[in-house]
């Protein structure tokens, strides 16, 4: 490639993350989290250095197919479970695991002709009422799997928490008192947590947790940044400068002419922009780290370049390395100037870019 852009993924870093985890939950079985092409660091690459999980977590089939299609052979977890009776039979011969969370999947599940049973996680929506069957359900529902030829016993249970980043959000403590009513009588595998309660909420460590956002080396907190928790950003986009402008006071810089020159300064081109991943409602004043020294963005970042104010590294010559997350510069950072989270601009990279590894 000889485009300047480049996002470079340490995979000593993932390493240390998932150590981070064992540091936090040494009694528990880890579900990596690695959908959505593994928060953007690459489904393979990342399944691959984590061979150490014990099992490892997508959304859907594709990305099941994909890592079986590497050899992986862990333990891979459905998140959404199946969709349609069709799947049922790709699950089985893949050997995934599934969760199932709504009375459709029971149907499918009980009319399928299957060769072996499948490791069924059965959700239970303890307030976040997105996936899960309702508490009053449980009963039911367990007893009717638990009669089912084509459900392996014993099956899991599962439920999300949808405030585990607030560290004092009631909700929190009302889901757990919720999943320990309904299962705490029942010698099952259980698992709760993901990143943020394995961080934060010690009780939720349970027979497994689920982690996604930290093993990418990012705070999943409210507040803060990774290296409040001894993560590693995994993810560093990079380019360099591919022009400098010499301006003069009150002269504009790019599209809209939404930001003005306070005085006289250069101003350099770096060759990254929305088409990359990006966040076009970065603000000006977001910071880039040109030569390793802090600077900021300045006007709107466009399609395949962004503008950044050079009065930080005035001898900043054509070619000079900028970083635009990860290694010294956080994304967290990056995430609030912009007013979103982390997760959307790991996704959001887009694969039209270079990917290099390092370690
Ligand atoms: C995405 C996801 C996780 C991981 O969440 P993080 O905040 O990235 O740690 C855990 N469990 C389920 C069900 C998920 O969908």
């Amino acid at each position: 490639m000889t485009r300047p852009s480049r996002v470079v993924i340490d995979r000593q870093a993932l390493k240390h993350n998932l150590k981070r985890v064992r540091h936090y939950a040494p009694n528990s079985k880890i579900m990596a989290i690695i959908k959505a092409d593994a928060y953007g660091h690459g489904l393979v690459r990342v399944a691959q250095t984590l061979d150490d999980a014990d099992a490892f977590g997508v959304a859907f089939m594709e990305e099941a197919i994909q890592l079986r299609e590497a050899g992986i052979t862990s333990a891979i977890v459905l998140l959404e479970g199946p969709h349609k009776a069709v799947d049922l039979n790709t699950i089985s011969e893949l050997q995934l695991d599934i969760v199932v969370h709504n009375q459709h999947q029971l149907d499918i599940l009980d009319k399928a002709d299957l060769v072996e049973p499948l490791q069924v996680w059965l959700k239970l929506d303890t307030g976040m009422h997105r996936l899960g069957f309702p508490p009053a359900l449980f009963n039911d529902v367990y007893q009717r799997l638990n009669a089912m030829k084509n459900v392996k016993q014993p099956m899991r249970l599962m439920t999300h928490l949808a405030t585990a980043n607030e560290a004092q959000h009631p909700l929190t403590a009302q889901q757990l008192d919720c999943f320990e009513s309904l299962c705490s009588e029942f010698d099952l595998e259980k698992t709760i947590s993901n990143s943020a309660a394995v961080i934060g909420h010690p009780d939720t460590r349970v027979d497994w947790v689920r982690p996604g956002l930290m093993l990418y080396g990012v705070s999943p907190m409210a507040e803060g940044t990774a290296a409040d928790h001894d993560l590693k950003p995994a993810m560093t986009l990079e380019s360099e400068l591919i022009s400098i402008q010499y301006l003069n006071k009150d002269e504009p810089v790019g599209y809209g002419a939404t930001w003005r020159c306070p005085e006289d300064m250069p101003v350099g081109i770096v060759a990254t922009g929305y088409g990359d991943g990006f966040p076009r409602h970065a603000e000006s004043g977001t910071p880039i780290l040109v030569n390793g020294v802090r600077c900021a963005l300045v006007g709107r970042a466009s399609m395949d370049m962004l503008t950044v104010d050079l009065r930080n590294q005035p001898d900043a010559r054509i070619g000079d390395r900028v970083v635009l997350w990860g290694d010294s510069l956080p994304i967290e950072e990056i995430a609030k100037h912009a007013n979103t989270i982390p997760y959307e601009l790991l996704c959001g990279v887009h694969k039209r870019l270079e990917f290099i590894e390092r370690g």
